[in-house]
């Protein structure tokens, strides 16, 4: 045999290799479902050069090396009660000074999946609680649909504290905030995790891609599986977002489903 030939013999038992794996983690539907929301596929393994004989990666991006969480005292708290209060006074921030309360998250603490949104609005700075107004209303129908109670699973936000007028979150303030959701997340061990909107996406993904291009993907925080909708506030103002977020967060039931079935 040519090298040429044995070259593309090696590329067509990759290629199968691959494929398998693939329909193992994913099963049929999702392998050849090759118009998902946004345009690009599920799960893209990318075979480099040589062959992958070993598990195929799950994600698209490779999980970042891990940044110790911190030095602070807070960085030692063992359950979601004791980081609270540990940091439910911080001044970190200008925004410490102008909430009302401290917004730290709700759920079940040992959720399989988190839902993260951007930052408290008016309702939670005045309840203290994540998605209480309007688009929590339209969150717990969102989650509802896919057969989730709202306690079933853990929600958040990436700021803990709102910025005046429900402006986006500053850089400053997401880098002192987004510590206390990185330990959250290390303490609740979701198999994966929701983003709830642009803001949520791009400071968990450190990307500047739009949500078209996000939604319909396998991403990953950390290590985390991690899918990407449209902000439930979004809903409200433009209901025409409403059919893909349905197609998303079906998505999201049935990779949630598969991953606690693989105990990954
Ligand atoms: N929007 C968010 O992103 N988070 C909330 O908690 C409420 C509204």
């Amino acid at each position: 045999m040519s090298a040429d030939r044995s070259d593309m013999g090696d590329i067509l038992r990759d290629i199968r290799v691959v494929l398998a794996r693939e329909r193992e983690l994913f099963g049929e539907t999702l392998l050849i479902d090759s118009e998902p929301p946004g345009d690009t596929a599920m799960v893209r393994s990318k075979p480099r050069g040589k062959m992958q004989v070993e598990e195929p990666a799950l994600f698209e991006l490779p999980a970042p090396s891990p940044v110790p969480l911190t030095e602070e005292a807070w960085g030692s708290a063992e359950t979601l009660v004791d980081l609270h209060d540990r940091i439910c006074e911080c001044l970190k921030c200008p925004l410490g000074h102008t909430r009302t309360r401290f917004v730290f998250g709700t759920g079940n603490p040992a959720a399989t999946l988190m839902v993260i949104g951007e930052a408290p609005g008016a309702d939670e700075d005045a309840q203290g609680e994540p998605f209480v107004g309007r688009a929590g209303q339209l969150l717990n129908k969102i989650l509802e649909a896919i057969g989730f109670k709202r306690g079933d699973v853990y929600i958040c936000n990436i700021l803990k504290c709102r910025p005046p007028g429900n402006r986006k979150p500053l850089a400053e303030e997401v880098d002192l905030c987004i510590p206390y959701l990185r330990k959250q997340i290390a303490l609740v061990k979701p198999k994966l995790i929701l983003a709830l909107g642009l803001t949520a996406a791009e400071n968990l993904l450190a990307t500047t891609e739009s949500l078209g291009r996000l939604r319909g993907r396998i991403l990953e925080y950390e290590g985390t599986p991690l899918m990407v909708t449209y902000h439930p506030a979004a809903l409200l103002r433009n209901p025409n977002w409403k059919r893909p977020t349905w197609e998303d967060v079906q998505a999201v039931r049935k990779l949630h489903d598969k991953l606690v079935a693989q105990g990954r």
